[in-house]
């Protein structure tokens, strides 16, 4: 029998688990006390919580090996360092402007819809429920909050030191400090395109290698990635239900829509008139991805199944993808942009602070600053909400942030999604632009099966 394509699994499993979480919910609630039945929930919660983690702790053990061999491999694998200069002009193009197009779609949305305006003016019901969720909320989030209020709350440069680690191995070891990890791997492998050439072959040879044998390993992460996503997930939607919406709906949807125009019209746009790309045909090549993304909500975890995507269903050569993609997980974040231009404005209008042509021009280059150095983690933002809410000198950003945070999940696993949609889309644009072709360029939309190269078990040799 033929295996079900791994983005079905994937996508049943997210079914699945919705399913569960609300007929428990609906069975017992979502604070289990003492009887037996609501025992078993917190004991169902309890192992999907467990198998969740060492799920994402697989997908976290591989990034550092991945980054550093793809980004090695890839530019020591270009011909001479003049090409390297070349695609890196064309990537850092590609993700400022489109994360520009971003952040204007949701500056527009915002300014048009006023999440936080009610008749025009400060809405007082969503103020009143910051301040009362200040009191109720996760006490991780609340110091989580406060943490980054002290640490990157004044410096706003702060976040672009970590391009320059201190101690490599220190950057390798914390999450958010990949773009250092990428910023050493560039210099290493273009050392390495230095030296004479037996020495550089044999460093080259070893570190494609090595990236060959992280691949395989994400192959196997990826079998078992139904199981992990239906554990992630479950706990989840048991805790927040549908609750999420309340009065923060015109501020959802606000978000939803802003990342939806991008991900609908945007970037198959630039797909399709600049790459030359069909854009469904290219979409379908991204579902396992897209779905990783959306489920971790962590673009560095979901790293190795867009590489795959991008390399395997694609056609992406290793060449360009190796090099955009690591990149693109740190540096480009479309959604990500997008939301932190939509919450700090939907902030201002809650507090009743009026922001001019000049504030509002701020908050987009600081969102697009940010956004570069922001990690690929959960909720990684709202530390640069924070930063520019209190640079655009609106009190009491923290009572805010609280609030954004605990309401925060299902908009981040979604700007995750655009966030990695993007790096793939500048992957095959920048691709094309070095006259590269495609597994698709041939077939009609509808011909195209990329799911046959995904589940494949042969490792890809397209160069
Ligand atoms: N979770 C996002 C990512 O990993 C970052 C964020 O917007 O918080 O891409």
């Amino acid at each position: 029998m033929k295996r079900l394509a791994p983005h079905w699994q994937i996508l049943i499993a997210l079914g699945l688990a919705t399913i569960t979480a609300l007929v428990l919910r609906g069975l017992f609630g979502n604070a289990p006390e003492a009887s037996s039945g609501e025992k078993l929930v917190s004991g169902v919660i309890a192992t999907c919580g467990f198998i969740g983690d060492l799920f994402m702790r697989a997908l976290k053990m591989i990034i550092v090996p991945l980054i550093v061999t793809a980004v090695v491999s890839g530019i020591t694998g270009l011909k001479g360092v003049e090409g390297f200069g070349r695609l890196g002009i064309k990537t850092m193009v590609f993700y400022l402007t489109s994360s520009l197009a971003a952040i204007l779609v949701g500056l527009v949305l915002v300014n048009l819809i006023e999440p936080g305006l009610n008749d025009g003016k400060p809405n007082t019901e969503i103020l009143a429920a910051f301040e009362e969720n200040k009191a109720k909320a996760d006490p991780v989030d609340i110091a989580k909050v406060e943490v980054a209020s002290q640490r990157e709350g004044k410096d706003f440069l702060s976040i672009f030191k970590a391009m320059i680690p201190e101690n490599v191995v220190d950057a390798a070891s914390d999450n958010g400090q990949m773009l250092g990890v990428i910023i050493f791997s560039i210099l290493f492998a273009i050392a390495v395109t230095q030296l004479p050439g037996h020495m550089g072959n044999n460093v080259r040879d070893f570190f494609e290698a090595a990236n060959e044998a992280m691949v395989t390993v994400t192959k196997w992460i990826m079998a078992v990635a139904p199981i992990g996503v239906y554990a992630l997930i479950l706990p989840l939607i048991h805790k927040t239900g549908m609750d999420l919406f309340g009065q923060l709906g015109k501020y959802f949807f606000t978000v939803l829509f802003g990342l939806l125009i991008h991900f609908t019209v945007i970037l198959p746009l630039a797909l399709r008139f600049i790459g030359k790309v069909s854009p469904k045909a290219h979409f379908m090549a991204m579902r396992p991805a897209l779905l990783m993304a959306f489920s971790t909500a962590s673009s560095s975890a979901t790293l190795p199944v867009t590489m795959r995507a991008v390399h395997e269903n694609a056609g992406v050569s290793k060449r360009v993808s190796s090099f955009t993609l690591p990149l693109g997980s740190t540096v480009n974040m479309d959604g990500t942009a997008l939301y932190e231009c939509v919450a700090v404005i939907f902030v201002a209008q809650v507090m009743g602070i009026e922001l001019g042509f000049g504030s509002q021009f701020f908050i987009v280059v600081a969102a697009l600053l940010t956004s570069i150095g922001v990690a690929g983690i959960p909720s990684a933002s709202l530390v640069a909400i924070l930063l520019i809410l209190k640079n655009s000198g609106i009190p009491n950003a923290e009572i805010a942030v609280i609030t954004l945070l605990s309401v925060d999940r299902l908009l981040d696993m979604s700007r995750t999604a655009v966030n990695v949609y993007s790096d793939s889309c500048a992957a095959v644009i920048v691709a094309r632009s070095e006259g590269e072709v495609f597994h698709f360029d041939e077939l009609q939309e509808e011909e195209f099966i990329p799911e046959d190269n995904f589940s494949d078990d042969k490792s890809s040799q397209t160069e």
